[in-house]
């Protein structure tokens, strides 16, 4: 318990005050009191300077956001060029304002053919959250109010506001927080190294729509509204489904008359190659909900993404002069549209979708060469991101014991050698790199991915479980 006088001296170190006063995201907090914080000072390009002076490579863009790597000074000036010209303005009441404007229409642009209308949210969780309510305004408004059951994937993510990670089935988002929700579902994941089914990859999609089907089935198609999927889960552990699952989910939900919402938080942008993940198989969900990105990290922002269908259908749901309940004072907030325009401008015109495109190959390799590694069961990845899953037996796929605590370790390990990665609890490296990287910089994360193992196979206990 600390005094507010404390809080005060300035001879308390920053550390200090963040253990005693700052509760952070997604983290243990009893065990943040014994561990602490990583403060970071600065950042260039692919580079971290934390404040110890420590010079680590950022294998994971921030947390999977910063797609154009920081210090691009474009994206300062255009924050700054709004904020001096107009630093707010509301969406309410028929204002609104030039960025947010080209913006949506930017992305109107870019995205599927179809995805027609574009509603601002503040980051991913409240895009998703904006999805669910739109969705269930739709089917009130097409005289479908049954409809109201979600599908969403085991070892899905979807944000962390409570229905987002009521969706999310990731034990930590529903343990304590009384979730999943009870008109929210789980399927099965396409997770192919953990599928008695791998290597056959038509097994696995026709399993996955058997399993989608048979849970609208158990609910009833009349009480489903609508199933939603990361193209690739991401905080699942990087779980990269069959080329070809997308479509046939698409074709699925199409035939049992459900919304496909695809959460492309993560994976927009160039993340796996093309702008959006759903292109690579010309696929157009009905709903797509953006984040990350969008603004590459710089300021917060996502998106909802709408078809023309389900705009109609709450717009001819509502009597013309009912006003669609559902808003946020920042959403479309000038800044972070401007910041958004000009990170579409580096992401197209500056070159760095394509330099992402380029140097995704040089990723793939970097995969494929560490896989040989003792400790290394399976590595897997799309465009630029990727996943190395550590087990303790090759062969059996073992996981390692979880008294061993090798996620902390491996992050610790992985610091230390000067690299950033996510290290899932189940042992799997994600990785994220931004678009930016050179072939150099590429080959430098493996390379000190590879020694952070290497360094750990060397301590006893961890020696002793491989094998
Ligand atoms: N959806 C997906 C797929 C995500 O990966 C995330 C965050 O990682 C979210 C939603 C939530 O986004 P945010 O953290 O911006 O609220």
């Amino acid at each position: 318990m600390t005094s507010p006088a404390m809080t005060l001296q300035s001879n308390r170190s920053l550390l200090e005050i963040d253990r005693d006063h700052l509760i952070h995201p997604v983290t243990s907090f009893r065990g943040h009191e014994t561990h602490g914080a990583i403060l970071l000072e600065s950042g260039k390009g692919m580079w971290l300077k934390d404040r110890e002076g420590r010079d680590l490579l950022d294998a994971f863009a921030g947390l999977w956001c910063v797609n154009v790597g920081y210090g691009q000074d474009s994206i300062v000036e255009a924050a700054a060029d709004q904020m001096r010209r107009l630093p707010y303005a509301t969406g309410y009441f028929h204002f609104g304002s030039e960025p947010a404007v080209r913006l949506a229409q930017r992305l109107v642009e870019l995205s599927p053919e179809g995805l027609d209308h574009v509603y601002f949210t503040l980051g991913g969780s409240d895009a998703v959250d904006s999805a669910i309510r739109y969705i269930t305004h739709y089917y009130n408004a097409i005289g479908k109010p049954a409809k109201k059951q979600c599908i969403a994937l085991e070892r899905g993510y979807h944000g962390s506001s409570t229905t987002g990670a009521g969706l999310t089935a990731l034990a930590n988002f529903h343990r304590g927080f009384d979730l999943p929700l009870r008109w929210q579902h789980h399927i099965p994941s396409p997770y192919p190294y953990r599928s008695e089914l791998e290597g056959d990859d038509a097994a696995i999609i026709a399993r996955s729509v058997q399993q989608l089907r048979d849970k609208v089935a158990e609910l009833g198609a009349d009480n489903v509204a609508a199933f939603f999927c990361e193209p690739i889960q991401g905080s699942g552990g990087v779980i990269v489904p069959p080329v070809g699952w997308l479509k046939a989910m698409r074709a699925a939900c199409t035939e049992l008359d459900i919304l496909l919402v695809a959460d492309e938080v993560i994976t927009a942008f160039g993340r796996t190659g093309p702008m959006f993940a759903c292109e690579a198989e010309g696929m157009t969900p009905d709903l797509m909900t953006l984040a990350k990105g969008l603004t590459a990290g710089y300021v917060p922002m996502g998106a909802v993404l709408m078809s023309d269908k389900v705009y109609q259908g709450i717009a001819d749901g509502a009597a013309a002069d009912i006003v669609i309940g559902h808003g946020a004072t920042y959403s479309g907030h000038p800044v972070s549209a401007a910041v958004g325009l000009e990170v579409l401008r580096l992401y197209t015109k500056g070159g760095i979708l394509a330099n992402g495109q380029r140097v995704g190959t040089r990723f793939a390799a970097g995969l494929a060469g560490i896989a040989d590694h003792p400790m290394v069961g399976d590595t897997r990845g799309r465009g630029l991101l990727g996943a190395i899953e550590l087990v303790a037996n090759k062969g059996h796929k073992t996981r390692f014991d979880p008294a061993l605590k090798l996620a902390d370790r491996l992050f610790e390990r992985g610091y230390r050698n000067g690299v950033i990665f996510r290290a899932f609890a189940d042992n799997i490296i994600g990785l994220a790199p931004a678009l930016c990287a050179s072939d150099g910089e590429m080959d430098m994360i493996f390379a000190r991915i590879r020694n952070t193992l290497d360094d750990l196979l060397e301590e006893a206990d961890i020696r002793a479980a491989v094998g």
